[in-house]
Formats: structure tokens, C-alpha cells, sequence
């Protein structure tokens, strides 16, 4: 038995374009729908397991990446957005009308600061970076997504298509948050290699 990870890789997934600039987002309303223009691809694209990311229906894992804020405008639609939950660090700006989250962005300081989360099936283009890696899977066992003893059948699953799988977010975005908060403190290490 197979898993409904996510539409976009359940049958395996296909390469992005290096020369791919962007395209536009846009929410699932028929009419009148919530639109937002990207000017570059995004990066450190994956797929996320936590409650809090935005996934269609019947998927296990939302599939989510980054875009500089400024290269991300409401092309349309401004006034159908909402905060989802305006304590979290990330402020997820959803569609009233159908719940699809068009960007999350964090106002407070953060490594992640200056970037935008986005899901680029929201689009019709094609070139978007491929998924890179899987973040936060024991996160789809809390959510009652899948039982505890299938959640190794669902890394299984994620390591056919390539994936890694984290149970956090990958060692190199752990280390980019762990760095800022050390460099924060004033704790931040200087590499003697
Ligand atoms: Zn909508
Ligand atoms: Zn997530």
C-alpha cells in the first residue's frame, strides 16, 4: 500500500528548471480568486509534515518553499486574505473563501526572516524547484494522520522518490536557526578548520 503523500510527488518527482523566474499563484476559488505574482523560483523546497502548513485535501504532507519577500506581490484578491493564527511565527495569509494559504511570512526576528513560504501547485507554470527533502514526518502521527507503526512505511516511501526524511527541518536550515539564535546571544563561534 502507498501513502497519498502529496499530488505533486506521488508519482515520483520531476525536475525543476535552473532558468524558471517565477509565475503566479493562485487559490482555489473559481471566481475572483486570490492572486499572488512571483519574480524568482523558490528554494529549500520540501515536504512538510506539521499541522500548521497548508495541504489539499486527503494529503499527508504539505509541499512548501521560499521566496525572497520581495519578489512576492498580492497581484489580487488582497481583500479575501486572512492571518490563520497571528501568534505563530510564521503568519500564514489565507483565502477566506477557501481556506488555500497564499504566503507565510515572519514580521518577527528570525533566521528565516525576509523569506515567504509558498506552494507552488497553486500554479500553472512549470519549473518551480523540485522537492528537496522531507521535514517534520513523526509531525503526520500526531495529527492522526497515519499510525505510529506506518510511519517508517511513510519514510520508506519518501526515500523511494529520493527524499531524505527529517523529523525536524533538514540539518542545514537546523544549523542556519541554531547559528542566528548563537549569533544572537553572542555565542557564535568562529570555524578554526
Ligand atoms: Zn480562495
Ligand atoms: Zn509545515
Amino acid at each position: 500500500m502507498s501513502f497519498n503523500l502529496h499530488p505533486l510527488i506521488n508519482n515520483g518527482i520531476t525536475a525543476g528548471s535552473s532558468s524558471f523566474s517565477g509565475g503566479k499563484l493562485s487559490c482555489h476559488c473559481k471566481a475572483s480568486p486570490v492572486t499572488v505574482s512571483l519574480t524568482s523560483n523558490i528554494a529549500h523546497n520540501h515536504a512538510c509534515g506539521c499541522s500548521k502548513c497548508w495541504k489539499p485535501s486527503g494529503a499527508i504532507f504539505s509541499i512548501v518553499g521560499v521566496v525572497p519577500r520581495s519578489a512576492l506581490s498580492v497581484a489580487s484578491g488582497e481583500s479575501k486574505l486572512y492571518i490563520v493564527d497571528k501568534d505563530a511565527v510564521i503568519q500564514r495569509h489565507a483565502c477566506k473563501e477557501c481556506g488555500v494559504h497564499m504566503f507565510g511570512r515572519i514580521e518577527v526576528d528570525h533566521a528565516f526572516h525576509g523569506l515567504d513560504f509558498v506552494h507552488v501547485e497553486l500554479s500553472k507554470e512549470k519549473g518551480w524547484q523540485e522537492v528537496q527533502f522531507a521535514a517534520f514526518v513523526s509531525s503526520v502521527v500526531e495529527q492522526g494522520l497515519v499510525a505510529p507503526e506506518e510511519a517508517d512505511k511513510v519514510r520508506q516511501q519518501l526515500k523511494g522518490l529520493g527524499l531524505s526524511t527529517y523529523d525536524a527541518l533538514s540539518p542545514g536550515l537546523m544549523d542556519a536557526i541554531a547559528a542566528f539564535v548563537a549569533k544572537k546571544n553572542g555565542v557564535l563561534r568562529e570555524s578554526k578548520l
